[in-house]
């Protein structure tokens, strides 16, 4: 075994190292984005037994699963929006596994998502980030903490006439961290990588906008983010192998050093 691999098994059998788990679980009551009566829906997680120890399999128990690619906690992939439909590997069953594992930037914006559900996350408060914890690299996620994951039931869609009011990134930083600061992703707590508003901003849904388009990924539905340091926790995100897949829920397993 390499010394990198055996200092993992190690520190993860000490608790130098621990494993977070950063997934809600997926249940038939699992939120879904709601959207204009327009546009077509997605259906919700149905969960239904085929057997348990009955009749129908007298020792054995097992479920059908249906649920859309967008549910629970879940990946969002480049070919899920039109911006970066005809890159390549852009599907959950393409993409490269070498980007399944890597390391993540947690920004804690949960005392301004708590004054004000359409908080936004700018490129200034991310350069203040920086300036405490040091210049975000390639290749790693960005993750907004706002303990959105905390709420439950109507305050976590918190619908209103006029649309979702959940906080997100704005249009600017979006595209900043594309291309200035080669993410490899953003994840949120919310139902979307996007704010709730989002659809109203320029372009429309900024974040789908320049991630997918960029060839990046987004996480929704994340939780657990208040147990992550700002900077040195490690992702583990391995979407389902659906082919032509535009996403899917995963579990999203975070690698923690721990003061032992
Ligand atoms: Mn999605």
């Amino acid at each position: 075994m390499s010394k990198a691999l055996e200092l993992l098994v190690s520190e993860l059998a000490t608790g130098q190292l621990e494993v977070v788990d950063l997934t809600f679980t997926l249940r038939e009551d699992s939120p879904i984005i709601v959207l204009p009566p327009e546009f077509g829906e997605s259906a919700p997680v149905r969960i239904e037994r085929i057997s348990r120890y009955d009749a129908a399999g007298p020792a054995w128990y097992w479920n059908n699963l249906s649920f859309g690619e967008h549910t629970g906690t879940h990946f969002d992939a480049p070919v899920h929006w039109f911006t970066g439909r005809d890159l390549p590997l852009n599907t959950v069953d393409t993409l490269p596994v070498g980007r399944m594992v890597a390391p993540a930037n947690v920004i804690d914006c949960s005392a301004e998502s708590a004054a004000d559900p359409d908080f936004l996350l700018t490129r200034a408060h991310v350069e203040a980030w920086e300036a405490r914890h040091g210049r975000i690299a390639p290749g790693t996620w960005v993750l907004l903490r706002t303990d959105w994951s905390k709420r439950t039931g109507l305050d976590y869609a918190n619908l209103g006439d006029d649309g979702a009011h959940t906080p997100g990134p704005d249009a600017e930083v979006m595209e900043w961290l594309v291309a200035e600061r080669d993410i490899l992703g953003f994840g949120t707590e919310t139902i979307g990588t996007d704010a709730g508003q989002g659809g109203h901003f320029i372009p429309p849904y900024p974040a789908h906008h320049f991630l997918h388009g960029g060839g990046r990924y987004g996480l929704q539905c994340l939780c657990g983010l208040d147990q992550l340091p700002a900077k040195g926790a490690v992702l583990m995100t391995a979407p389902l192998k659906i082919h032509e897949g535009s996403g899917s829920p995963l579990r999203v397993l975070a690698l923690v050093p721990r003061a032992v």
